[in-house]
């Protein structure tokens, strides 16, 4: 991704106009700034060919705030849902200063952003090469594991080593199919009871600081989940016989999104989590969480010109191969919709329900929705896609050719 720096001006056509055939538009990401966010006369003035990602940095740096308020413990932010340097700036200028990271490249990319934040390794599994990396290059002490060849790895690595902080990641059973998240982290990651507590045993010696983490699995919509998750934990700290010091709420923390129920706000969830501390007697322990969609969500916007109409099918030029991964079959994630007419003073017809299917020529390229519309859209018209901050851009691939994109960052403070 390029990211070019500019001063925070006035949005300039020049980036964007129709005047480009399509094949000259540069690959990738443009970037250009803006100091508002796009009106619907804007976007019919600019006439976008390509799809336009909006970033909005300035809306992060208030969720995140929001979020801090509310949680009483470390907010850490998890960066893989969204690692554009400008959201992990905001992040940071709101105060964050734990960094949840997966892969050397989100190693090295937040050492090359800040040198005073602490970084957590909670990918499970990780390469050799990585740990080794990062811990004597990049000052990484944190790392989690899941089962004792990860602990085995970890120590063959780095040597018999006594500062490491490690978290042991529990598994979290659930009582429903989906048990109210969108996708559920404990099928891929995560020890079972007994496995989880012989584990702690196991990785006391090594660390000079020992946690438990989990995670409920994303856009988690019932903050009963966390209570019946720190349930079963405080099971585990009070089993294991050895000392632990720190407990990882993990993620999960949902995005507000249309759907049958209303999302509850965050402080629903911050609520109940310290209440089950109290209730389970394990209020001594440091409190961290791993946020991600909750803090980023709004910070960014999409939109998509609706190529074909048959029906309730809207054929857009961008797609689940594109920004908007989530709301395809696997995950099937509903987000805010919003019409621009092409033609400013067309009668409006009232909403309905529509599917929409990406550029691609892939069948699994489909997002059902609903997707709430005015039945008066017609080709040449833009969708504005909300809350895809999170999970949206980062997932892009140029399958198909489907490759370039436009990208603006509406700021009043971001450079
Ligand atoms: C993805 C991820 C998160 C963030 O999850 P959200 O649902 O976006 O809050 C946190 N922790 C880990 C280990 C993850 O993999």
């Amino acid at each position: 991704m390029h990211h070019k720096t500019s001063p925070a001006g006035r949005l300039s056509p020049r980036y964007i106009s129709n005047k480009y055939a399509v094949g000259q538009y540069p690959h990738g990401f443009s970037n250009s700034f803006a100091d508002h966010d796009l009106s619907d006369d804007d976007v019919r003035a600019l006439a976008p060919i390509l799809p336009v990602a909006i970033l909005l940095p300035d809306e992060v740096i208030g969720k995140t705030r929001e979020f801090m308020d509310a949680f009483t413990g470390n907010t850490m932010y998890a960066v893989k849902c969204n690692p554009d340097p400008i959201i992990l700036k905001a992040i940071y200028h709101a105060g964050v200063r734990h960094f949840d990271v997966a892969s050397i490249s989100e190693v090295r990319l937040l050492r090359s952003l800040f040198d005073d934040v602490e970084l957590y390794f909670m990918h499970p599994i990780k390469a050799p090469e990585a740990i080794k990396e990062a811990y004597d290059v990049h000052n990484l002490r944190v790392f989690s594991v899941d089962y004792i060849g990860e602990l085995d790895k970890i120590l063959k690595v780095l040597g018999d080593k006594t500062d490491l902080v490690l978290y042991v990641r529990f598994a979290i059973p659930k009582d429903k199919p989906k048990g109210g998240v969108a996708t559920d982290f404990s099928t891929k990651f995560g020890a079972n009871f007994d496995d989880g507590v012989t584990l702690l045993k196991e990785c006391r010696p090594y660390c000079s600081r020992l946690g438990v983490s989990f995670h409920v699995g994303t856009q988690c919509e019932d903050p009963f989940v966390f209570e019946k998750a720190i349930t079963h934990i405080s099971r585990a700290i009070n089993e294991c016989g050895v000392t632990v010091d720190a407990l990882d709420v993990g993620g999960g923390f949902p995005a507000s999104l249309p759907g049958p129920s209303i999302v509850p706000p965050v402080t629903a969830f911050t609520a109940t989590i310290e209440t089950a501390i109290k209730d389970h007697g394990i209020k001594g322990l440091d409190l961290i969480c791993e946020v991600g969609r909750a803090i980023v969500a709004s910070g960014g916007s999409l939109i998509a010109r609706v190529e074909g109409r048959k029906g309730d099918l809207l054929y857009l030029n961008d797609g689940t191969y594109g920004g908007i991964f989530e709301a395809g079959g696997a995950i099937g994630l509903r987000y805010p919709v919003h019409l621009i007419r092409s033609d400013a003073h067309r009668p409006p017809l009232p909403h309905q329900p529509f599917r929409f299917a990406g550029p691609t020529c892939d069948s699994v390229d489909m997002m059902n929705g609903p997707f709430m519309l005015p039945n008066d859209v017609q080709v040449g018209d833009w969708i504005r896609i909300e809350q895809l901050g999170a999970y949206g851009e980062v997932s892009r691939t140029g399958f198909n050719g489907f490759d370039a994109t436009h990208k603006i960052t509406v700021s009043r403070q971001v450079d």
